[in-house]
């Protein structure tokens, strides 16, 4: 059985010996050149494809079903996988309720508990898109300001295991029932963190240095049309309008190696806000996104240990290393690491389907 059957079908831009971008679509193990097929995908990235609507969308991946599997099969291990969209605008959210309270409880022990307005609306900030890169790309240990009057790398760096939703047809106000209409698919998400500038700049008005440096994506953007929807997980106090109904919450399993051993495994059907939340939340004030936005879910994290989407929370900070396969410990990442994220989901046609996998190696 493969992840990668034809009711996945997940898009990317590769390139082969030539250099030249393309779109292609993974089936198995290998990459089918589908930019024949409209000249929306005859481009060197999934902008044009994504700016049509969900009616195309539909059309276009119905066509691909069909010819993909004639076209000829490029092994991955020949291809090379770039971004797959120009990224316009990045947002990156804070919802899972396992996240907020085991930061909060590790980072503030004396006055533990979910900030007055997380239950309210679903919190983020906004990102830099600009440093959005694809997996494989390597991550440069940032440095910054860890304490007053110290400055230097950061003894800190983090990861946080993250879904990654990006927008097709632009809107402003879009409400949770639009959602489908808006976002195109998804990927996964590495937002590097490095915990000690975060601590140091990040009141009062939330992440800056600390996470800007660098966030991978993977290369494969799973279209929503691919996934199973199931109810969102149940929300008390009842948020106010806008936010509901709350929209569909997917069933992805993230799996977190570090070098290579497998740390954690976070479920993101326990997220508390749903995707579609987000993105009215997001756009609610009159605030527009485009073709190319991205927006991520938040450090997806369950409630034990073994679910923990960043190292800060499976290693209680650094106090409680973690054991790799080769007998090393860690508590933050070192020079030379390898984190690799990777995901499979229920499929809309209930069988498992992959969402590949972003994995990143930190450089002095
Ligand atoms: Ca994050």
């Amino acid at each position: 059985m493969t992840l990668f059957g034809l009711e996945n079908l997940p898009y990317g831009v590769f390139s082969t010996a030539d250099g030249v971008r393309r779109i292609g679509v993974r089936l198995g193990g290998t990459v089918r050149d589908v930019s024949a097929i409209d000249d929306a995908l005859r481009q060197p990235t999934l902008n044009a494809l994504m700016a049509l609507g969900r009616p195309r969308w539909t059309e276009i991946r119905s066509r691909i079903t069909e010819v993909a599997p004639l076209s000829p099969a490029i092994p991955l291990a020949e291809v090379r996988l770039h971004l797959p969209f120009d990224v316009a605008d990045y947002t990156d959210f804070y919802s899972s309720e396992h996240h907020a309270a085991n930061v909060s409880r590790i980072l503030r022990p004396q006055r533990p508990g979910l900030p007055a307005a997380w239950k309210h609306l679903p919190i983020g900030y906004h990102g830099r898109s600009g440093t959005v890169v694809v997996s494989g790309t390597p991550v440069e240990r940032p440095h910054g300001q860890l304490a007053e009057g110290v400055f230097g790398p950061s003894a800190r760096l983090d990861i946080e295991a993250e879904v990654g939703f990006v927008v097709g047809v632009p809107g402003r106000r879009i409400p949770t029932g639009r959602f489908a209409e808006h976002v195109f698919g998804v990927v996964l998400v590495n937002d590097w963190s490095a915990r000690d500038i975060q601590a140091f700049e990040y009141q009062p008005l939330g992440p800056f240095l600390a996470k800007s440096f660098a966030t991978s994506v993977s290369p494969w953007v799973v279209p929503l049309d691919a996934f199973a929807t199931f109810p969102a997980v149940v929300q008390e106090p009842r948020p106010v309008s806008y936010l509901l109904p709350p929209g569909p919450a997917l069933d992805v399993q993230l799996r977190v190696e570090w070098n290579g051993t497998e740390v954690s495994t976070p479920p993101y059907a326990q997220m508390y806000w749903t995707a579609a939340q987000q993105l009215a939340h997001l756009t609610v004030n009159g605030a527009s996104v485009r073709t190319g936005d991205l927006y991520a879910s938040g450090t997806v994290s369950g409630p034990s240990r073994g679910e923990a989407g960043s190292f800060l929370e499976l290693t209680s900070n650094g106090t409680e290393p973690v054991k790799l396969a080769d007998g090393s410990v860690r508590g933050f990442l070192l020079d030379g690491d390898t984190v690799t994220i990777s995901a499979t989901a229920t499929g809309a046609a209930g069988t498992t389907i992959g969402l590949g996998s972003v994995t990143g190696t930190v450089c002095p």
